[in-house]
């Protein structure tokens, strides 16, 4: 609409980039996080808005629908999703961010002809479509429409390092004569380019690559910055593929790894493939009144929550569990792995859901040496976090990563449905320990007949 001058733009897209940074500043504590969100949702509204007034539109009805339509479609999703479903959402929305910044920059090809912007044009081609693809196949394992193991097929290096060269060569020429029908080849080998880079990383690690993929389109976003022109996407994208690269290199420590053996370690031996086969051996099972008076009649008793709490929503009950407990004497802490669910801060956000006091968490490298000293360690919905394997078992897909070290405590329980493995699909030898009891069933069931029990005490 152009209504708005360009100082009063300027200003307004220096404010989006503050608003952008105090929401990275928020993000980053799970007490403050809430309002870092709805920060950086403000900004991104003044953001929208400010384009519509500033910038001289020409397709105003058409981008209007296309707005109306990505809402329609946007909004249902995000509400409707749980929060276990969280990664893959977050996989899909970055993904065609990068999909959007790679179709961009192929129309923005005919209106440049400087070498220099057509290299930012080709960059954001590539890195938007390796995003949109390599997205893509993340949403597909996680979502388990086809496998989570890592695939891998003869000749597949083969395929990577001709797509790698062609790539490269496409890039040059798209560089060189700004050649719509190459620029169409590049964007075709960025996305064969962004299937075969994630096809072969195994489900456990696949939550570290949508972080990944999440950096690569900020990076791409940053280039069309340039090639529109625009401040406020070179900002933006810059932030997104930096906050993107430091959590991918968190995430991957915490897992005991570097990013090349996730991105590669299949092909060396796979490291990321998981077995998932259930032996047949005998456990000892229990019954709710059995653990209930082990954890009663405890004095330290650390509860460990995994994924499989979130599942079923068990966090009140927990809570409640760890109320009642406190309440006969017992003191009772929850032990936080870095990649214990599906996300990073996960068990954070879920017991901080059931009001879990913050001071009643503990983070791995404070609970493990006290391990020793406790009765009992509760794990409700984990496996991998407390899988021993991690140590034991070189080759195993989650070898070098730091666990959480629950069998140096007196008894172990475990509420879990069946023997199946965790994410990794390995088994955890923790579960066929004469110290360890199981109770199986729905960690919230469970939870609640435990609680029922405890209260009967
Ligand atoms: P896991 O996936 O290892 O184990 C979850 C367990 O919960 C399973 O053994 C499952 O067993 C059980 N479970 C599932 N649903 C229920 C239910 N309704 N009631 C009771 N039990 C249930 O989870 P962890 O949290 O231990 O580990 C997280 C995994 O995710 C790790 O492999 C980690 O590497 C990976 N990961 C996490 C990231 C993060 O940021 N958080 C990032 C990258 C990877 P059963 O089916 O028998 O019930």
């Amino acid at each position: 609409m152009n209504v708005l001058p360009s100082e009063a733009t300027a200003l307004l897209y220096l404010a989006v980039a503050v608003c952008f940074i105090l929401a990275l500043k928020g993000l980053s504590s799970p007490r403050t996080a809430r309002r870092g969100n709805l920060i950086g949702a403000a900004g991104a509204a003044i953001a929208v808005v400010t384009v519509f007034l500033s910038a001289r539109l020409e397709n105003l009805p058409a981008i209007l629908i296309a707005v109306a339509v990505g809402a329609a479609i946007a909004a249902p999703i995000a509400r409707r999703v749980h929060m276990t479903q969280m990664p893959q959402l977050v996989a899909l929305f970055n993904g065609v961010g990068g999909g959007a910044a790679a179709l961009v920059a192929i129309l923005e090809l005919a209106a440049h002809d400087g070498a220099w912007v057509r290299a930012a044009v080709v960059f954001t081609l590539v890195v938007g479509a390796v995003s949109f693809a390599g997205s893509a196949i993340t949403v597909a394992k996680l979502q388990e429409l086809m496998t989570t193991r890592p695939v891998i097929f003869t000749g597949m290096r083969f395929a990577m390092t001709a797509v790698v060269v062609a790539l490269l060569v496409a890039a040059v020429l798209v560089t060189a004569t700004g050649n719509l029908v190459w620029a169409s080849v590049l964007l075709l080998l960025g996305l064969a380019g962004g299937v075969l880079l994630v096809l072969p990383v195994g489900g456990a690690d696949v939550p570290i690559v949508i972080s990944l993929l999440n950096a690569f389109t900020g990076l791409a976003v940053a280039a069309s910055g340039v090639v529109l022109d625009n401040v406020l996407l070179l900002v933006a994208g810059t932030l997104v593929g930096a906050s993107g690269t430091i959590l991918t290199r968190a995430m991957a420590a915490a897992m005991g790894r570097g990013v090349s053996g996730i991105l590669f370690g299949a092909f060396r031996g796979g490291s990321t493939a998981g077995g998932g086969t259930v032996s047949e051996r005998p456990v000892r099972a229990s019954g709710p009144e059995d653990v209930a008076v082990m954890l009663g009649y405890a004095q330290r008793v650390v509860m460990v929550p995994g994924y499989g709490l979130a599942v079923s929503q068990g966090q009140h009950t927990i809570a409640e569990l760890a109320d009642a407990l406190e309440a006969r004497g017992v003191e009772v802490s929850f032990a936080i792995h870095p990649v214990a669910g599906r996300m990073p801060g996960h068990m954070n956000v879920l017991l901080a859901e059931a009001n879990v006091p913050y001071e009643s968490l503990r983070e791995m490298a404070e609970v493990n040496p006290e391990f020793r000293n406790v009765d009992v360690a509760l794990v409700v919905g984990a496996n991998d976090v407390v899988n021993p394997a991690a140590k034991t078992s070189p080759g195993s897909p989650i070898y070098g990563m730091p666990i959480l070290e629950v069998s140096d405590a007196g008894q172990v329980v475990f509420l879990k449905r069946s023997m199946r493995p965790g994410f990794a699909g390995i088994e955890n030898e923790l579960l066929y320990s004469p110290k360890t009891t199981l109770l199986f069933g729905d960690a919230k069931e469970s939870l609640t007949r435990v609680l029922g029990a405890v209260k009967a005490l």
